[in-house]
């Protein structure tokens, strides 16, 4: 006890200690949504103070013993950061300073190496009262049915680049592009609308993605990812539902761990511990759910393999983070290999991202008229007329109001549907007409 009091003196009492001087490598600045995320790329861990100042606001960093390594600069400013200062200071350190627009919360946290990255210096600056989000839709009413919502989730984003195709594609880029075509088509599908989990480049926890799907209430989540190998021949697009007992095979297990390791390429701070207790939460009410996310992966895989070949004929399971949503059926769809030379062209062509989209959205389509959420426009439809809506295309001389009597539909349920704001017809367009409504 003496002995380790002795020690904490002794410690405390010494000045920084004299290692060698930690270099900056890099700065860099995330915008996202919820806040600015700027991480530092040091050669070493580093100790690090950090405060406020006010009139005007500013956040310091102070970090001892550190240097800027040779031709590094600070990031452009962003958000509500105006300008990044830095400067030596007490002969051995580096003060960074952060002009901002408002007042920001700064929360700092040290990541250990992980993927290409070594050690960094994460800085988060939040607003200071974070709004709740209102939820996307409201509660389902017996007389008001709803659009079934379909949570999309765009893979990685900012400090987390995902797989590398050999011509430098980011998979966080390609399936940022296709979550988005994704979105379109399912807000043009009639009873359906999309929520983008991701929709830029920053980085999201995989907790928080699912708890982004939760809160708006969404009736399905999809993952959209690009796979990697160090072999350039594997291709084609998988499907992907968590298992809660071991995976599939081998490579499922593996392929998990690395969609997994996002979280710690992102740098989550290690104050991050309340996932364990959600895991346990996650296992009580989770069969009903895997099952449900089983069928409609089965339906998904089984429309996209006719627009791209398929690494695997049927669902893989494994235990991906991002699926384990307890009570919203989740898939993760791996939209091809990255690592091949073929498929990265592919990735790229936006006549793919649209054939990839609308063969999910057929995936969906014949899963959720199969099995609509209670209280959705499909439920609805469903139980009227027990068939999907028909599709009528318009000819010369037909009005929207003809069309309507024809199909014994009110013509503002076919507005609805068809998502117009006033009767104006184009000859050739195709209208989504709802049975027996
Ligand atoms: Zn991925």
């Amino acid at each position: 006890m003496r002995n380790a009091l002795f020690l904490l003196t002794f410690l405390v009492a010494l000045p920084f200690p004299a290692v060698a001087d930690v270099a900056v490598q890099g700065v860099r600045l995330w915008e996202g949504p919820d806040g600015t995320r700027i991480v530092f790329d040091l050669s070493a861990p580093v100790t690090h103070k950090v405060f406020t100042l006010e009139n005007p606001d500013r956040v310091v960093v102070d970090l001892a013993d550190a240097s800027l390594a040779a031709n590094v600069s600070m990031p452009a400013a962003g958000g509500k950061v105006a300008q990044i200062r830095s400067a030596p200071r007490d002969g051995n350190d580096l003060r960074v300073v952060f002009d901002l627009t408002a007042k920001l919360k700064p929360k700092s946290f040290l990541v250990k190496p992980e993927g290409q990255y070594g050690h960094r210096l994460v800085l988060d600056l939040e607003g200071e009262a974070k709004e709740a989000a209102a939820p996307l839709r409201s509660a389902p009413t017996p007389d008001s049915p709803r659009e079934l919502l379909v949570a999309i989730d765009a893979g990685h984003g900012g400090e987390d680049p995902g797989a590398l195709g050999r011509n430098g594609t980011r998979e966080k880029d390609v399936v940022l592009k296709i979550a988005r075509e994704l979105a379109r088509q399912i807000d043009a599908e009639p009873g359906m609308r999309a929520v983008l989990i991701r929709d830029g480049d920053y980085f999201l926890k995989l907790a928080d993605r699912r708890e982004k799907a939760r809160k708006a209430r969404a009736d399905m989540f999809i993952s959209v990812h690009a796979d990697g190998f160090h072999d350039p021949r594997p291709q084609g697009a998988s499907v992907y539902a968590l298992s809660t007992r071991g995976a599939t095979s081998e490579a499922a297990r593996i392929l998990a761990e690395r969609e997994n390791a996002s979280d710690l390429v992102g740098g989550v701070s290690l104050a991050d511990k309340d996932d364990l207790l959600a895991s346990v939460l996650v296992d009580l009410s989770q069969t009903a759910t895997l099952s449900a996310s089983l069928n409609v992966g089965a339906h998904v895989l089984d429309a996209i393999s006719t627009v791209t070949k398929v690494h695997q004929r049927r669902v893989q399971q494994a235990g991906f983070m991002v699926l384990k949503s307890p009570d919203v059926p989740s898939i993760l769809v791996e939209t091809g290999f990255i690592s091949n030379p073929q498929e990265e062209r592919k990735l790229k062509d936006p006549a793919y991202h649209r054939e990839l989209a609308s063969s999910v959205v057929a995936g969906l389509r014949a899963y959720f008229y199969d099995n609509p959420p209670p209280g959705t426009l499909i439920a609805a439809w469903q139980g009227r007329g027990g068939a999907a809506p028909r599709e009528h295309a318009v000819r010369r001389g037909e009005t929207l109001s003809g069309i309507a009597r024809q199909y014994k539909v009110s013509l503002q349920t076919l507005r609805q549907v068809n998502g117009k704001s006033d009767d104006s017809l184009r000859v050739g367009e195709t209208l989504f007409i709802p049975v027996g409504s």
